[in-house]
């Protein structure tokens, strides 16, 4: 069987899509960073792990700038996020 088992590594060869918020571009996973609501916090959290739950949105780093000009985050997480707060989540990122 060695056809099942070559297509059970394909399978995790195959990287997740996921839309960015910022420049609204498709790209693997992996390469975006996640975005999270802690409802519990009352702020957006940068998801290192991607295991924090809740509602999470996609973000190219490199596409910060543009996410904050166009409040593209709140939109995403369906919340009226604090702009400042997520600017200063967003700056640690691109330091
Ligand atoms: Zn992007």
């Amino acid at each position: 069987m060695v056809g099942a088992a070559w297509s059970g590594l394909d399978s995790q060869l195959v990287e997740p899509q996921r839309t960015c918020i910022g420049c609204r571009q498709r790209g693997d996973k992996s390469g975006l960073l996640r975005l999270v609501w802690s409802a519990a916090e009352g702020a957006v959290l940068v998801d290192v792990a991607a295991r924090l739950p809740g509602r999470g949105c996609y973000l190219h780093p490199s596409c910060a700038a543009v996410a904050l000009q166009r409040r593209a985050v709140g939109r995403a997480l369906k919340v009226g996020v604090d702009p400042e707060q997520v600017a200063l989540v967003l700056a640690e990122l691109t330091v």
